[in-house]
C-alpha cells in the first residue's frame, strides 16, 4: 500500500511546531539529519517502557507495522471482533495515527491509552493524542476517554519490576476535548503546506526549540554569524528581540539596550576583540585550593526502568570515575581511573574505590554541581559511607565557578561555561576527534556493551574510548587550572 504524502502523527506534531519542518519532511527529508546513538537509545527504551504498560492490560494484541496494508487490516479486523489491541494502525484518507492501546469499554465505546517515557505530561501531550482521537472519529470510533500512561518517579524497585507501581494512568479527556475543537483546520491547513511546491518561509523564533530542539536548527540557524545575539548568555527572549530588530551581531548591540553585567562583559569582548579576565577573583579562587588536588568526573546513566533494587526510575546511576592527582605545586600529576564491569549494581565498588583514592585531605576538584548531587545521592544509598563521603564533600571545589560568574570570558565560548566550551577557549585543546565526546553518548555506549549483545572486541573497544573520554574530562581540567595559574602570574 503507497500512500502519498500520509500525514502521521509525528508530522502533524512537526506541523504544530513550524510548517517550514513540515513541509521539508516531505519535500526535502534529505536535510534532516539521520537519527544518532541517542534517538535510537531513546526509541529502544520507548519499546521497553512500552512492553511493561502493556502488562496492565492483559490479553492485548499486538499489531505488527512491517507491512503497512495488512497493519491497517488486521487493525480493522480486530477492532469489528472488540479486541484489546496494542499498536492500532488507523487509517482515513491521507491521515495516519498508531495507538498505543486501543481499548474496548462499554457498549460501542473505546478509550484510548497513550504511553509516554516520562515523569509528568508535558502540554504537547494533549495535541498528539488530540491527533490519534480525530483519526478514530474520523474511523467511526466512538472514543470515551483519553489517557496518559507515564512513569511514576516515586517507585522503588523492589526484586521484580511492578508495572502497577511504576506508572501512572491520568484521564486528559476533558483537555483532548477542548483541543480538538481546532484540529480539522488545522489538518487541512497542513495538508495544504505539504503539497506546495515550494518551502513557506518561516524566520527562526522560540518555536525552534519548543517543545523539543527542532531536526533542522543546524541548517536554519547556519546563516548566524560568530558573535551573533544568540550567544548572549541567558539571552532568551532578547536574543529574540534583539533578531527581530534586525540586530544579528553582538557588536551592534546599541548602547541603550538592557543587558546585564555578564552580557556586557560579552559585548565589551568582542567589540575589542579581547578576553575578560578578573585577576583578583581567580587569585581568590586559586588560593582557596588546597594541595594535593584531586580532580574529580563521574560518569553516569540513567534509565527509564530501575535495573537494580532500591533504585527508581531515572535515577543516575555512577558506573565510572576519573582523578588526575596533582600532588603538589610543582605539579606531580598522577590518574586514577574506575570503569564497572559486569551487569551488577556498580555503585559500591565505585563507592569505596572513590574513597580509597580520595583519601582524606586536599581539595576535591569539579565541574559543576553534578559531582556534589551524585555524591549525596551514594551517601544515602550506602550510609556505612556516609561519614567518608560527606568529609569528601566538604572539600569540594568548583572549577565551573569562575566561568560561571564570568571572572574569565573569551567569545570564543559563546556565552557558554561549560567545560566543553570552555577547554577549547582557554587551551587550545578540547573533544574532537574523540569516538566518544559527551556524556549522553558515554552512558548509552556503557549500556550496550555492559547489558546489550556485542563481541568481545567491541566491548573491549568500547571500554577504552569510555576510558579516553573521561579522562580528558579531568585532564582537560587540569589543563583549566594551571592555564588560570598562569593567568594571574601574568
Ligand atoms: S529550525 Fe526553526 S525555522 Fe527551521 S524548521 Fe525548525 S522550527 Fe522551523
Amino acid at each position: 500500500m503507497k500512500i502519498d504524502k500520509l500525514l502521521t502523527k509525528r508530522k502533524y506534531m512537526h506541523g504544530l511546531q513550524c510548517p517550514k519542518y513540515l513541509w521539508v519532511t516531505f519535500g526535502s527529508p534529505k536535510l534532516i539529519p539521520e537519527p544518532d546513538i541517542v534517538a535510537g537509545y531513546r526509541i529502544n527504551e520507548r519499546k521497553l517502557v512500552g512492553e511493561l504498560v502493556q502488562q496492565l492490560y492483559p490479553g492485548g494484541i499486538e499489531v505488527p507495522i512491517e507491512d503497512f496494508a495488512s497493519h491497517i487490516e488486521q487493525t480493522r479486523a480486530f477492532i469489528k471482533q472488540r479486541k484489546l489491541i496494542f499498536g492500532a494502525g488507523i487509517l482515513v484518507d491521507n491521515i495516519y495515527s498508531q495507538i498505543d492501546i486501543l481499548k474496548p469499554v462499554d457498549n460501542d465505546l473505546w478509550d484510548i491509552i497513550d504511553i509516554k517515557n516520562a515523569t509528568d505530561i508535558k502540554s504537547h501531550y494533549i495535541a498528539e493524542i488530540s491527533f490519534q482521537k480525530f483519526c478514530c472519529e474520523r474511523a467511526g470510533l466512538k472514543i470515551r476517554k483519553c489517557c496518559i500512561a507515564y512513569i511514576n518517579n516515586g517507585y522503588v524497585r523492589q526484586g521484580g519490576l511492578d508495572p502497577h507501581g511504576m506508572f501512572k494512568i491520568e484521564d486528559i479527556t476533558a483537555n483532548v476535548n477542548i483541543d480538538t475543537e481546532n484540529i480539522q483546520k488545522e489538518i487541512e491547513e497542513m495538508v495544504k503546506i505539504i503539497h506546495e511546491k515550494e518551502c513557506p518561509k518561516i524566520t527562526i523564533s522560540q518555536h525552534c526549540k519548543d517543545p523539543d530542539e527542532c531536526l533542522l536548527k543546524g541548517h536554519c540557524w547556519e546563516f548566524l554569524p560568530i558573535n551573533n545575539v544568540f550567544e548572549l548568555t541567558r539571552g532568551g527572549k532578547k536574543s529574540f528581540e534583539l533578531f527581530a530588530r534586525g540586530i544579528c551581531e553582538i557588536k551592534d548591540i546599541p548602547d541603550g539596550f538592557k543587558l546585564t553585567e555578564k552580557q556586557l562583559i560579552q559585548k565589551k569582548c568582542v567589540l575589542t576583540n579581547s578576553v575578560h579576565i578578573s585577576k583578583e577573583d581567580i587569585k581568590n579562587f586559586i588560593n582557596s585550593l588546597l594541595y594535593p588536588l584531586y580532580y574529580l568526573d563521574f560518569e553516569s546513566y540513567m534509565t527509564a526502568i530501575p535495573r537494580f533494587d532500591g533504585t527508581k526510575p531515572y535515577q543516575q546511576i555512577p558506573f565510572q570515575f576519573s582523578i588526575h592527582i596533582v600532588k603538589d605545586k610543582d605539579g606531580e600529576i598522577e590518574h586514577r581511573s574506575f570503569l564497572a564491569d559486569g551487569i551488577d549494581d556498580p555503585r559500591k565498588k565505585l563507592v569505596t574505590s572513590l574513597i580509597s583514592v580520595l583519601g582524606d585531605k586536599g581539595s576535591v576538584v569539579v565541574y559543576s554541581s553534578f559531582e556534589k548531587t551524585r555524591l549525596r545521592e551514594l551517601a544515602e544509598a550506602f550510609p556505612e559511607h556516609k561519614a567518608e563521603i560527606d568529609s569528601i564533600v566538604g572539600r569540594i571545589v568548583d572549577l565551573f565557578a569562575p566561568f560561571q560568574d564570568f571572572q574569565y570570558y573569551n567569545s570564543e565560548q559563546k556565552g557558554s561555561a561549560s567545560i566543553k566550551a570552555v577547554l577549547p577557549a582557554i587551551t587550545g585543546k578540547g573533544y574532537k576527534d574523540m569516538e566518544i565526546s559527551d556524556g549522553q553518548v558515554a552512558s548509552i555506549s556503557y549500556l550496550n556493551v555492559t547489558f546489550g549483545k556485542v563481541s568481545d572486541e567491541e566491548k573491549a573497544k568500547t571500554r577504552k574510548e569510555l576510558e579516553k573520554y573521561c579522562c580528558l574530562d579531568t585532564k582537560g581540567m587540569v589543563w583549566i587550572g594551571e592555564k588560570l595559574k598562569e593567568l594571574i602570574a601574568a
